[in-house]
């Protein structure tokens, strides 16, 4: 049933290949999801999020340190070794430093045309972000512009936001039918539905995802569901590390992270004013990540109440070997999981991951959490 989305996720460049030999527009490469893909997509553009391939490269020494964390190392080793080579344009909202560093590298050593950094700020929280980020998505507006020569009317982002809203709606519904006792799905089958979903245009993906649903909906899984897990933390679409955990009697239920939930999570809510504004208050509102998580916790509250909505066992807190954001949220995290009854069990990513040990580590967690004892 989930094989068009496998087929995307694993033949990306084929796909976006493809559309360049089918529409008068650039792939955009995006380097995190806080990207307004909005803006992207009305300007006629296919914005693709580079994720990761899991390849293990000695090609980023040069330009960026190895204590930076493994995603963006293997986001920018791509770049550097041509994979992305049909791609002219990128752009970075601004989210952790070890992102710009993979941008900033990108931009000089890979050739592209058009390269934008967005001044997203992370200090979310503020009463003067709104405002600060609609200007700042009226520039991104007007580069794109003049980068093409086109106009972005008001109309078309209305669309492109309709579009998205759409893909967001979706995703919620594909997530709901993994909160009862029976998920319709399993954990690789959601991420890989949210991970292609960065790589298509969301027009297809959203078509794809309404023939599936239906029959989604009366799906039976010919499996146990065992443990209902929650993965919380860094990117993760390390779709081999799910897989695994999901073979030794557990179900990952739902997530926070920047390629799960955190990318669909909320909508643009049409006002009757600037349309900006409203693709605006979308990224200020969403569920966020840690950079920009200050100074009240707002994450936390959240991820609780998913894990309490999935009816949740237990969480796995995954983080990118080396991502200072998400390391030190993990301490009070993890506490904060614990006290309100949910187990947890930190797993540290690479751009492989050795899954004998953590298949080890899993199966001692999922014993504990059998036997329904916190850490
Ligand atoms: S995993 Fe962490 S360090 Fe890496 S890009 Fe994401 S937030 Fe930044």
């Amino acid at each position: 049933m989930f094989s068009k989305f496998f087929e995307w996720y694993e033949k990306r460049h084929d796909y976006a290949r493809d559309w360049l030999t089918k529409n008068d527009g650039e792939v955009v490469g995006c380097f995190c999801s806080y990207a307004p893909e909005e803006l992207i997509y009305a300007a006629g553009h296919l914005p693709v999020r580079m994720l990761g391939s899991h390849e293990p490269q000695d090609v980023t020494e040069p330009h960026i340190f190895g204590m930076y964390c493994p995603f963006c190392r293997d986001v920018l080793a791509q770049g550097l070794k041509g994979r992305f080579n049909y791609m002219k344009g990128i752009m970075l909202a601004q989210s952790c430093l070890h992102l710009r560093q993979s941008f900033t590298s990108w931009r000089n050593h890979v050739p592209v045309d058009y390269a934008y950094y967005l001044y997203m700020p992370n200090k979310v929280q503020t009463d003067h972000a709104r405002s600060y980020l609609a200007g700042e998505l009226a520039k991104f507006r007007r580069s794109l512009e003049e980068w093409t020569g086109r106009e972005i009317t008001d109309e078309a982002l209305r669309e492109a936001a309709e579009v998205y809203n759409e893909s967001r709606r979706l995703a919620h519904e594909v997530y709901d039918l993994r909160k009862g006792p029976n998920p319709a799905l399993t954990g690789l089958e959601a991420m890989v539905m949210v991970a292609s979903s960065f790589m298509v245009d969301k027009k297809e993906h959203n078509a794809e995802l309404k023939r599936i649903l239906p029959e989604l909906k009366e799906r039976r899984l010919d499996r146990e569901t065992g443990a209902r897990l929650m993965i919380v933390g860094s990117e993760d679409d390390d779709t081999e590390f799910i897989r695994m955990v999901e073979s030794v009697g557990a179900t990952v239920v739902t997530d926070d992270h920047c390629t799960g939930s955190r990318y669909f999570w909320n909508s643009v809510e049409f006002t009757n004013g600037d349309i900006l504004s409203d693709i605006a208050n979308r990224y200020v509102d969403r569920p966020t990540c840690p950079t920009k998580d200050f100074e009240t916790r707002s994450r936390f509250p959240h991820i609780l109440q998913l894990a309490k909505d999935f009816n949740v066992d237990g969480v796995l807190l995954i983080q990118q070997k080396f991502c200072d954001p998400h390391e030190c949220d993990m301490p009070p995290l993890k506490e904060y999981l614990n006290e309100n009854g949910f187990p947890t069990l930190f797993l540290e990513f690479d751009v492989t991951v050795p899954l004998g040990p953590m298949r080890i580590r899993v199966e001692a967690f999922l014993e504990m959490v059998g036997e329904e004892e916190l850490f």
